[in-house]
């Protein structure tokens, strides 16, 4: 079985067009056969993945240091539930083995996790594709932000195709079909010259 991992919201203050699309994609991956890797969070976009996939008897794993859990923040549904040291623990099981990394909407977590994988991405230690669901234009800025930093020559042109937007949660499968494959050699062309 392939898994897939998602990085998302864990705020459930949020409108409710966030949590539909987060429910589309966990039904899209569940329909795949995916099985869904994810910060193990019971709130907000996190908790609305995982709930929508449990619903349909999907595999969920997720990934969640000792602290959140003292504090009760881990999904109590999850069957497989990986208790990890840190964070830093956390982020690199997130992505272990992992087809893709999918990322809905969020808050710092969420934009920490995606520069992570998108700097080992453009570093040649990440392959996969990185799909970024763009649900009411949500990552407009950070696209414009990712321009201009090719603009202004702080990366490489090749380095904004380590990303790809969809705008729709159901878009996500048909993408992992045509985006191309990551250079084995990234690190050739990692540093701006
Ligand atoms: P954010 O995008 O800031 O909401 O962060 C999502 C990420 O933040 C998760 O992957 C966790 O690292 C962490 N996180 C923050 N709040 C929670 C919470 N209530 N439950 C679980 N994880 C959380």
């Amino acid at each position: 079985m392939k898994k897939i991992t998602v990085f998302c919201a864990s705020s459930p203050k949020i409108r409710n067009e966030y949590k539909e699309e987060a429910r589309s994609l966990a039904e899209k991956l569940v329909s795949d056969d995916y099985e869904i890797v994810y910060g193990g969070g019971a709130t907000g976009l996190m908790g609305a993945v995982a709930d929508r996939a449990i619903e349909l008897n999907g595999k969920v794993t997720g990934v969640i240091p000792h602290f959140m859990v003292e504090v009760e923040w881990e999904h109590k549904g999850v069957s497989k539930m990986i208790h990890v040291a840190d964070m830093a623990e956390r982020k690199k099981l997130l992505i272990k083995d992992t087809s893709a990394v999918i990322v809905l909407p969020g808050g710092t977590g969420t934009i920490e996790e995606l520069f992570e994988v998108l700097s080992l991405k453009k570093l040649g230690q990440f392959h996969q594709p990185i799909i970024l669901v763009n649900t009411c234009g949500f990552f407009d800025p950070l696209i414009q932000l990712m321009g201009i930093m090719v603009k202004e020559n702080f990366m490489r042109p090749e380095h904004d195709e380590m990303y790809h937007v969809v705008d729709k949660a159901s878009d996500v499968i048909e993408a992992l079909k045509w985006i191309p494959e990551w250079s084995k050699d990234a690190i050739k062309f990692a540093a701006v010259k």
